[in-house]
């Protein structure tokens, strides 16, 4: 049965219900995602619960970058930079539509963050430890190579830049294709089931009391282990345990704006400084491009941070300074988003100097939680807790599970041998698109989200009777609720599609024909029709609008 159809909800909570699993994960972030494709690969049986949609947590919400993280190189953190930075190139493997190259152009500027020498060196560090190869190494470029690569940048105070190696992605899909590979190892995940308890005996952890969020039914899943990854919500879950510790979770708050490409026509992805020594991206991506992020202590209700007004002109002033022609106002900042870093705590640290390392948890009850780390990281956290997992329940059972292999397991949607196949494919989706009105924004759009998955959509497109946007539109909803568990429509519109982020124009245009198709196909009543209706409002407000922060009301 296929599990990630939302039409199979009942018989998959059944399944959860009736089934003595050997690993239960509460929370479907990148984190999560990555231990039940680990765990299911080596021969597990796994289940999943998130009560949110999958990747609605921090997940959804980062630069969406699969980074080595050039800024911990400063702050001295090899180790991390030497992991994320080689998991790149296993994750871009796996999933080249997903995981594309990007150079990253670092400015030199006069009083900056990194000299030339320094920055020269510590691009050169940065290869070397993530084993880059050396047609994708470092260069050094003078002031009028890097003016020419980025017209915009303020040239009285430029010295030259550093161009360098990194990929961009998008995290939510990332997250949800990982889960998808899970399920074809017979992983159980389910979205909208919140962990309401835990469930204990002799003195262990064997499953959790939980809620469908959507019917209201209260039911338990048991399981030999349980491993909490629930980002911001570990220490509430280590709470509920009664195992909270000295170390405890530090939030922090990180935003990101989003700018029509003809306001702010970067060429490139670029990383640079602001005047409070911080560091900032701007990244193009289709028709617009985005600017992030802040990093504020975040101390209120974690299901829906807040872009505020201080947050957009942060960084807005930031792109002005650097980007002298640009002149941007609150008012051209069409979308944005705000996420949470869950890190864990250091005495007298601040937002910015705290360690982005992941750290196990394991409580007197066998609870293990995972925190911190790093979206690009997140195969090699799942290897360490699924090790962990494997060593006691071999003892337990008395069985051996096979060693980690999810570097050699393609991600749904991939299966493209080079990244030169993913652009020949995605030519052949425009050839077949084009007479019907579609542009090279509208292929690649569909070829990056979905990739070789896009056939099934396209056959689906061509077997209806409208061959235009609306069309279109109507085969992704057919293909998120059959194949991707969409249960609402912002499910759709923010984690399957990032459209509330990069188009969010086309929310606002579709979204009577989304909650329409999605009521007819999952059989919503009248009231959950105007709930729909008043969510995807809030989703759109709380993306475009930004109040002034309380403390300053
Ligand atoms: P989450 O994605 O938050 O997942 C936790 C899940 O647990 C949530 O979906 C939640 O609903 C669920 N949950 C919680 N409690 C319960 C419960 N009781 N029952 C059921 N479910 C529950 N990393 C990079 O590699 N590259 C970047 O460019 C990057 N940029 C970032 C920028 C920002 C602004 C931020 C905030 C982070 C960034 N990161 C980046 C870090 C990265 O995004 C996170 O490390 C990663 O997404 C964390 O994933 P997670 O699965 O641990 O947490």
């Amino acid at each position: 049965m296929n599990f990630f159809s939302s039409t199979n909800r009942s018989q998959l909570k059944n399944h959860l219900i009736n089934s003595e699993f050997d690993l239960l994960i509460i929370g479907g972030g990148a984190t999560g995602a990555g231990i039940a494709l680990d765990a299911a690969s080596r021969g597990m049986k796994t289940a999943l619960i998130d009560k949110q949609d999958f990747a609605a947590g921090t997940s959804s919400r980062s630069t969406k970058l699969i980074h080595g993280g050039l800024r911990y190189l400063k702050q001295l953190e090899i180790a991390l930079v030497r992991e994320v930075g080689r998991e790149r190139a296993i994750v871009h493997r796996l999933a080249p539509h997903l995981v594309v190259s990007e150079k990253m152009l670092l400015p030199l500027i006069e009083g900056g963050t990194y000299g030339k020498y320094a920055t020269s060196l510590g691009l050169m560090v940065y290869d070397v430890l993530a084993g880059v190869e050396s047609v994708d190494q470092r260069i050094m470029l003078s002031k009028e190579t890097t003016l020419e690569k980025e017209p915009l940048l303020k040239e009285d105070i430029l010295e030259g830049a550093g161009l360098y190696a990194e990929y961009r992605t998008d995290d939510a899909r990332l997250t949800l294709e990982v889960l998808k590979t899970a399920s074809l190892y017979d992983a159980a995940a389910i979205n909208y089931v919140e962990a309401l308890d835990f469930i204990y005996e002799n003195d262990r952890v064997v499953g959790a009391e939980c809620k469908d969020l959507i019917s209201g039914e209260s039911f338990s899943i048991r399981a030999t282990q349980v491993v909490s990854a629930a980002g911001p919500w570990v220490d509430e879950l280590r709470t509920l345990n009664k195992s909270m510790s000295n170390k405890r979770l530090h939030l922090t708050k990180g935003v990101h704006i989003v700018i029509p490409h003809e306001k702010f026509p970067a060429n490139q992805s670029i990383y640079f400084d602001v005047s409070d020594g911080r560091m900032i991206f701007a990244i193009p991506r289709g028709k617009v491009t985005y600017v992030g992020t802040t990093d504020t202590d975040y101390h209120d209700e974690k299901e829906n941070p807040v872009t505020n007004k201080e947050d957009v002109e942060y960084l807005i002033n930031a792109v002005n300074n650097i980007f002298p022609t640009v002149n941007l106002t609150i008012d051209d900042v069409v979308s944005s988003w705000a996420g949470l870093r869950p890190l864990i705590h250091e005495e007298g640290k601040s937002a910015s100097e705290l360690s982005r390392k992941d750290e196990l948890f394991i409580s007197e009850t066998k609870l293990i939680s995972i925190a911190g780390g790093k979206l690009t990281g997140y195969r090699k956290m799942a290897e360490r807790v699924v090790d962990t997992v494997a060593k006691r329940l071999s003892k337990k059972k008395n069985t051996h599970y096979k060693k980690v292999f999810t570097q050699d397991i393609t991600i749904s949607g991939g299966g493209f041998e080079t990244p030169h196949d993913v652009e020949v494919y995605k030519q052949n989706v425009l050839e077949q698109l084009a007479p019907h009105g579609f542009d090279h924004h509208d292929a690649a759009y569909l070829v990056h989200n979905y990739g070789q998955q896009t056939d099934t959509i396209i056959n689906y497109f061509f077997d209806q009777k409208k061959l235009n946007q609306e069309g279109m539109l109507r085969s992704e909803l057919w293909f998120g609720i059959n194949f991707e568990m969409v249960n609402s429509t912002m499910d759709f519109f923010s984690r399957r599609t990032g459209r509330l982020y990069f188009d969010i124009g086309s929310v606002k245009m579709y979204q009577d024909i989304a909650i329409e198709y999605l009521s007819t196909e999952l059989n919503w009543n009248q009231e959950r029709i105007d709930q729909e209706i008043k969510w995807v409002k809030q989703a759109i407000t709380l993306a475009s609008e930004f109040p002034p922060s309380e403390s300053n009301v």
